[in-house]
């Protein structure tokens, strides 16, 4: 595959640095490339890859990244307007959306509204803005292709056709807390927590994955890429990652889509779409995994997924006050403010107080998220 350009909006993260090797093994260009504050980082890959902007959220830090790259072509960008000017560019055919956490919402709206085709990674603005995003993007008539390993499994699996759906299966790992019970996850350290049996994530979705809202975000996204109802998108605890996911059919037959715990997969099927291509890498060996082992989630011990579900079928902002609160939550977490235990009970707490409304514009879900991040760190 050659002549594709694409946008990486975080670059630096563990989707960003794995879509840059999967883009430079498929002849695919990168023009612009983005990030958060790791200015060496961004330093090195715009040395290596040459796009012709590269964004720098954090302004202090893009200032001095355009000092040390002033021997080059790039152009530094900054900011929110930077994303969005990055995620528009009339040469792109694809935006790989990377970022964590909703502060991608934005940009992407701008890269569909700008007829990109969308690979989406950042589930957060789904999750905050899933009905703006998915209208945005019929009314543009452009793909939302997931990168989620668990979307891509349903969305491979789905090509055989949604006529017949019955319900999504979708696996969880279990993440590095899989069997314990309520009164462990008091103690449980931010080393503990960021451990992941089979994944290496960026920070955010590694406590996501302990927490198990991960999957409830999961679930949620799901709905909107698949257009159903929560009742319809099952989660299934899968210790070995080798299932991403399944689909039911209404005879009774599950179609599930297996290959060894690597993002890569997903990220390329994203870009190559509809044809696949070769993946260096060793392939799924199931002679040697040997056993696959399932469990029901337990919900008394991780109560995220049953906020998650409660949030869809309240509607409206009800998924997007989640997904505020649980971003506050985690960098409270993160920064050990407070206690593992403590990241659902903030998330609830918020869910209680702010009552869903309806969603029409972007403006509005901007609104209700600073309220809920005030209201949240007010409380330390
Ligand atoms: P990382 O934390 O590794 O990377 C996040 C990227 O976003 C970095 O480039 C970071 O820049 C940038 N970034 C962070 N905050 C901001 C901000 N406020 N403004 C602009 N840029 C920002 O995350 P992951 O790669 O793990 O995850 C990215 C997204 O993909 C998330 O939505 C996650 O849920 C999803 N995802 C990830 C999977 C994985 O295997 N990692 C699997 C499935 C989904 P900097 O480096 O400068 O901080
Ligand atoms: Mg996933």
């Amino acid at each position: 595959m050659t002549n594709k350009n694409i946008v990486i909006l975080g670059s630096t993260g563990s989707i960003g640095t794995q879509t840059l090797e999967v883009c430079e093994n498929l002849g695919i260009s990168a023009v612009a490339l983005t990030a958060n504050k790791n200015i060496e980082l961004l330093e090195q890959q715009i040395r290596k890859y040459r796009p012709k902007k590269a964004v720098v959220f954090d302004k202090k830090r893009a200032k001095s990244l355009k000092e040390n790259v002033s021997d080059t072509s790039t152009k530094i960008l900054c900011g929110m307007d930077g994303l969005c000017e990055a995620a528009c560019m009339t040469c792109a055919d694809i935006v790989m959306t990377a970022v964590s956490g909703m502060v991608g919402l934005r940009p992407t709206l701008e890269a569909i509204k700008s007829k990109k085709n969308i690979a989406l990674a950042n589930k957060e603005s789904l999750v905050a803005g899933g009905e703006l995003v998915m209208q945005a993007a019929r009314d543009n008539h452009v793909d939302i292709l997931p990168v989620d390993s668990e979307h891509s499994a349903i969305f491979q699996c789905l090509n055989c056709g949604s006529k017949y759906l019955n319900k999504l299966i979708l696996t969880a790992s279990g993440g590095p807390l899989f069997g314990m019970k309520k009164s462990d996850l008091k103690a449980v350290t931010v080393k503990e927590a960021l451990n992941h049996p089979n994944w290496n994530m960026g920070a955010k979705i590694s406590i996501d994955s302990a927490t198990m809202m991960n999957k409830g975000l999961e679930i949620i996204e799901a709905c909107h890429l698949f257009n159903l109802p929560e009742s319809k998108v099952d989660a299934i605890i899968h210790r070995e990652s080798v299932i991403h996911s399944m689909v039911e059919y209404v005879d009774g037959s599950v179609i599930a889509q297996m290959g060894v715990p690597t993002m890569k997969t997903p990220i390329q099927y994203a870009l190559t779409y509809p044809s696949r291509e070769k993946l260096p890498g060793n392939h799924l060996n199931l002679a040697d995994i040997k056993n696959l082992s399932f469990f029901e989630i337990d919900s008394n011990t991780f109560e995220a997924v049953t906020l998650c579900r409660d949030a869809i079928r309240a509607g409206g902002s009800a998924p997007l006050v989640i997904n505020s609160a649980n971003e506050v939550a985690v960098d409270l977490f993160l920064n050990n403010k407070i206690k593992f235990s403590e990241i659902i009970e903030l998330i609830k707490t918020a869910f209680n107080k702010f009552k869903p409304q309806n969603i029409e514009f972007l403006e509005q879900i901007l609104e209700i998220d600073s309220l809920v991040r005030d209201f949240l760190y007010g409380l330390f």
